[in-house]
C-alpha cells in the first residue's frame, strides 16, 4: 500500500509506494501547485524549479492566461478526433509552419509519438522516392529519442534498449560528433538519420559546426532526411526558436513536443511540400493528436515564446544563467565543466564512473532537501533547464543552492 511519510524529513512531502508501476521511483515528491518558476509540496513547503518538469513548463506555473484559454475551449468542444477539426487546430499548425519552411505539420501528444511519426515520414519518403530497400535509419550515441519502439530502436542506450530486444530492424547508431563515421557508413540504403543539436538527456553535448555541416552535405547529396529532434530543445529553450539555427543544422523534419502547450500534452512534426507530397492518407494517424484543448493553449504559448523580446530575454538569462555555473566551477572542485546552451544547462560533476548515478541521485535529493528541484543528464552532469521567464535574482538564488551543496560533496 502506498503512504506518505513525514519521517525522512518533518517538513517533506514524500510518497512511498505510490500506486503507479514499478517504472517510476518508488519515493516520490508530492507537489500541489505553482506560481512562476516556484512549486509546492502538499505542506505548502516551496521550492525552485530548475527543472521545468523536464524542460516542459517553459512560461512557469500557475498560469491564468493559459488556464482561461483551456477552460474556455473545454466548454466549446475538447475532442474532435482526427476525422474533423477545429479553427485552434489550424491556427496553430499555422504558426508552427512559420516556424521555417514547412508546408505541413502533424501532431501527435508526445515526444516519441513525434518521433515515431518523423522515422514513418522518412521511410515513407524514402520508399516513394526510391523504392525499397532504402529504410535504414541512423542516429547517434548518447542519444535519447523516447521509449515506443522505434524511438527506442534509435536510442542507443544499453539500459533503455537491452530488456526490450528484438528492437525494430534497420537502425544504427554512429558516434556523435564523428565526421569520418558519417562519411564511412550514410550510403543509398538510409532513408533518414535523427539527430539532437544538443543531447538533453545524454550529456548535454551539442553538435560542432564541421559535424553538423557533414550532416546537411551527405542528407542533401544522397536524398538522406534530416530529422532534427528538438522535443527538448526546441521553441526557446537554446535561446532560438530553434536549436538547429545555432547548432547550423538544415534539417528537413523538425521534432517538438515539451514547452509547445505549456504543460499539455502536445507534439508536432514540422513537415516540407517535398516530403508530405509522399504521404497517403491513413498511413499515420493518432487518437488525441492536435485536439482543440492543447492547441488552442499552444497557439498562445507559440505567441509568447516566438516574441522577439521574449527570445532575447531568454538569450540573455542564459548567459547570466552560464557566467553563474562557471563560477560555481572556478570555485569548487568537484564542479568539473560548463554544459549546455542557453536555459538548457549544466554542470558536469566530479564522481568517479562507477558511482556517478547514484550519487547525482543522492546530490538531486540534497538540492532537493534545500529547496531546489533539478535534474540529471547522462550520468554525472547537473542539468538545469528553468522556466524560460526566470530572472536573475531566481538564478543566483539556485545556484547558491548548487553550489553550497556541491561544497559539501567530496570525490
Ligand atoms: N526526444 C528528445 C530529444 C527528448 O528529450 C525526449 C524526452 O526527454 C523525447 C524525445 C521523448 O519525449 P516523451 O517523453 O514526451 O515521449
Amino acid at each position: 500500500m502506498y503512504k506518505q511519510d513525514y519521517q525522512k524529513s518533518k517538513t517533506f512531502r514524500l510518497v512511498h509506494n505510490p500506486p503507479f508501476a514499478n517504472n517510476y521511483a518508488r519515493t516520490l515528491l508530492l507537489l500541489d501547485r505553482g506560481e512562476g518558476c516556484y512549486l509546492f509540496d502538499a505542506d505548502g513547503r516551496r521550492y525552485l524549479d530548475f527543472g521545468s518538469g523536464i524542460a516542459v513548463n517553459a512560461l512557469g506555473h500557475g498560469r491564468e492566461d493559459l488556464a482561461e484559454i483551456a477552460a474556455e475551449q473545454m466548454k466549446k468542444i475538447i475532442h474532435v478526433s482526427n476525422l474533423y477539426t477545429t479553427e485552434a487546430a489550424i491556427q496553430c499548425a499555422g504558426r508552427l509552419m512559420h516556424l521555417g519552411n514547412f508546408d505541413a505539420v502533424y501532431f501527435g501528444n508526445s515526444g516519441t509519438e513525434a518521433v515515431e511519426a518523423a522515422l514513418k515520414f522518412a521511410r515513407l519518403y524514402a520508399l516513394r522516392t526510391r523504392g525499397e530497400g532504402h529504410h535504414r535509419i541512423a542516429s547517434f550515441s548518447g542519444a535519447f529519442h523516447g521509449r515506443t519502439m522505434g524511438a527506442l530502436s534509435a536510442t542507443p542506450t544499453p539500459a533503455y534498449q537491452d530488456p526490450f530486444r528484438p528492437l525494430v530492424p534497420g537502425f544504427q547508431a554512429l558516434p556523435y560528433n564523428d565526421i569520418e563515421a558519417l562519411e564511412r557508413t550514410l550510403d543509398d540504403s538510409f532513408a533518414a538519420v535523427i539527430v539532437e543539436p544538443l543531447q538533453g538527456e545524454g550529456g548535454l553535448r551539442s553538435v560542432s559546426p564541421g559535424f553538423a555541416e557533414a550532416l546537411n552535405r551527405i542528407c542533401r547529396e544522397k536524398d538522406i532526411v534530416l530529422i532534427a529532434d528538438e522535443v527538448q530543445t526546441g521553441l526557446g529553450r537554446t535561446g532560438e526558436i530553434l536549436a538547429s539555427s545555432w547548432a547550423g543544422l538544415n534539417p528537413d523534419l523538425v521534432t517538438l513536443a515539451k514547452p509547445l502547450a505549456g504543460g499539455l500534452p502536445l507534439s508536432a512534426v514540422l513537415v516540407p511540400e517535398r516530403i508530405n507530397r509522399q504521404i497517403k492518407v491513413g498511413e499515420h494517424a493518432s487518437t488525441f493528436g492536435g485536439g482543440p484543448v492543447t492547441t488552442a493553449v499552444a497557439g498562445a504559448v507559440l505567441d509568447i515564446i516566438c516574441d522577439a523580446a521574449f527570445i532575447r530575454r531568454v538569450q540573455e538569462a542564459g548567459e547570466y544563467l552560464h557566467e553563474r555555473l562557471q563560477d560555481i566551477c572556478d570555485r569548487v572542485a568537484l564542479a568539473r565543466e560548463v554544459r549546455g546552451h542557453g536555459l538548457l544547462a549544466g554542470i558536469a560533476v566530479g564522481y568517479p564512473e562507477k558511482d556517478a548515478k547514484s550519487r547525482m541521485g543522492s546530490l538531486i535529493e540534497k538540492m532537493q532537501e534545500r529547496g531546489l528541484l533539478a535534474l540529471r543528464s547522462g550520468t554525472n552532469i547537473l542539468r538545469i533547464a528553468p522556466p524560460l521567464i526566470i530572472e536573475n535574482e531566481q538564478i543566483d538564488e539556485g545556484c547558491e543552492i548548487i553550489a553550497s551543496v556541491l561544497a559539501e560533496e567530496t570525490e
